[in-house]
This record gives structure tokens, C-alpha cells and sequence, in this order.
């Protein structure tokens, strides 16, 4: 088991991405903390489910990453719990679309803190805990909006670009140690997020299913396909493998060429 050993904390990893992430890891060997801001029994299902299926250590830590003390200490009782985090994915991520004139400014805040502040105050603990342990992962889950922009998606282009920002600062100021920061910049993958909006986009334009995929949803991806949550683990599992010990400070898109466009 190439992550025994480990420990890897994800944060908003009770859906999605973030999930899949933390199932492939623990697949890896890999003792895992899930976290959103809720605490309900489903929560800590999640993490009893990952330790039947794979023999580690799973649990879950409740932490709103909208707030910093609650970043930070989420870093600390994970430590505390599972003795040391080796691994930080920064993964919990909200969207809201609105035109910048008449965008919410409690919006733009929320975004800010979520998608790219959090990581600034999981970092802050979990790196020089790294150090001191002689190695580290950080990966931080962008978007193909941390590196190109769409109309009305102001804080979250801007959040996800300065989280690309932020990990090659992360990547200098770790240059040295056996440590490394990357960015993860999908495309469109296939979440239950995602999933719920094609009923009502297939109304809206008076389309079939696949059509609302390839024409609306994936327009700008020329692979025509989702990325799935699985690939996403399997893309962060590689990235805290060996092979990619000299790969820092950097962005890796998962994005069906839409970058490349
Ligand atoms: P999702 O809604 O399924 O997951 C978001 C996670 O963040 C959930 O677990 C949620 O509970 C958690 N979260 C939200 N607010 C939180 C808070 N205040 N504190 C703690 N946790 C919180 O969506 P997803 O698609 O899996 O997105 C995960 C990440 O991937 C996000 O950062 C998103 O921007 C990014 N991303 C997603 C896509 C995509 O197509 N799905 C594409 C590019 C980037």
C-alpha cells in the first residue's frame, strides 16, 4: 500500500470531489479525515463506510472553512486524532453566478473565504508540521477557472485563481524540504452537483439529456466528457506518489483540453 502510513486531510469531503479523493487515498493505505460543516450520523457513516472497505483509519471532523479558527484547528484535532497530517487537499469549494453589478457582496466573501482563505489557514498549521515530520503533500483543488474566466462567475474565477497564486508561494517556501504544492485544475466532473442540474437545464432549453451534456455543460471541454471523481482521486494519489516528488509549485489540468482551446 503505497500511502501506508499516511495521513491526508480533505477538506469539504463529504460529496464529490472531495470524497472520491479521500476513497482513493485510503484505497492507497492512506488514514483519512473527511470534513464539512456539518455534523450529522451520515457524515461519520462516510468515514465508518472508507474504514470497512479499506482496513484504515477513517474518521470525521466537523469544521466550517469559512471561518479561520475553525480551518486551523481542524489541522490540530486531526494531528491530534491521527498523530501527524502528512497530506492537506484543500477541496471545499462553493460557486455562485451572478452578474459583478448585481452580485451579493456576503457572496463574494463567502466564495473568498471558502475556496481560497481556507487553504491560507490549513496551510499555515499543516506545513511546518510537515517539516518537521520531513515530508509533505499539498494539494489544493482549483479549476479550470483558476486559470481562464467566465462571464459572471467574478469570485470564484478570482478565488480559484488565487489559489493557484497561493500554492507556487507555498512550493518556494517549501522548495528545500520534501515537500510539495500543486494545483489541481479540473474541467467539469461529474459530482451529484453537477447531476442535478441537467434535469432542469434539459427543461429550460427543451433538450434531451445527452444533448444538455455536450452542448451546454461540456461546451468549452473538447473531450466531451466528465472527469469523474475517481480520476480526480487517482490525479491527487499521483501527485503524493514518489514520482511526482520534484513536481511543485505548479498547476496540473484535468480538463478535457479546455485549457488548450
Ligand atoms: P460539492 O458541492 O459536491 O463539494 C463541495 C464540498 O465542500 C462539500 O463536501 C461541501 O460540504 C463542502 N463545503 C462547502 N462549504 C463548506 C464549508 N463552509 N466548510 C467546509 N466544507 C464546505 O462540489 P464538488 O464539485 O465536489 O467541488 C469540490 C471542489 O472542486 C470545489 O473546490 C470546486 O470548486 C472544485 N471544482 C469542481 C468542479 C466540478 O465540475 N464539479 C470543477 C472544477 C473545480
Amino acid at each position: 500500500m503505497k500511502l501506508k502510513g499516511k495521513t491526508a486531510v480533505i477538506t469539504g469531503s463529504n460529496s464529490g470531489i472531495g470524497l472520491g479523493i479521500a476513497e482513493e487515498l485510503a484505497k492507497l493505505g492512506a488514514n483519512v479525515v473527511l470534513n464539512s460543516f456539518t455534523d450529522n450520523e451520515g457524515d461519520h457513516e462516510l468515514a465508518k463506510n472508507i474504514s470497512a472497505e479499506t482496513g484504515t483509519k477513517a474518521i470525521y471532523i466537523q469544521a466550517d472553512m469559512s471561518k479561520a479558527d475553525q480551518c486551523r484547528a481542524l489541522v490540530e484535532k486531526a494531528a491530534e486524532a491521527l498523530g501527524q497530517v502528512d497530506i492537506l487537499v484543500n477541496n471545499a469549494g462553493i460557486q455562485h453566478v451572478e452578474a459583478i453589478g448585481t452580485f451579493p457582496p456576503e457572496k463574494w466573501d463567502a466564495i473568498i473565504a471558502i475556496n481560497l482563505s481556507s487553504a491560507f489557514h490549513t496551510a499555515a498549521i499543516a506545513v511546518p508540521m510537515m517539516r518537521k515530520q520531513g515530508w509533505g503533500r499539498v494539494v489544493n483543488i482549483a479549476s479550470a477557472h483558476g486559470l481562464t474566466a467566465s462571464p459572471f462567475k467574478s469570485a470564484y474565477v478570482a478565488a480559484k485563481h488565487g489559489i493557484v497564486g497561493l500554492s507556487k508561494v507555498v512550493a518556494l517556501e517549501t522548495a528545500e524540504d520534501p515537500i510539495t504544492c500543486n494545483a489541481v485544475c479540473p474541467g467539469y466532473v461529474l459530482t451529484p452537483l453537477v447531476e442535478a442540474q441537467i434535469p432542469d437545464t434539459m427543461k429550460e432549453y427543451d433538450m434531451d439529456r445527452e444533448t444538455v451534456i455536450r452542448d451546454v455543460l461540456l461546451e468549452r471541454q473538447p473531450s466531451k466528457e466528465f472527469a469523474t471523481t475517481e480520476q480526480m482521486g487517482g490525479v491527487v494519489a499521483f501527485l503524493c506518489s514518489d514520482a511526482a516528488a520534484q513536481i511543485t509549485g505548479t498547476t496540473l489540468s484535468v480538463d478535457g483540453g479546455w485549457t488548450a482551446l
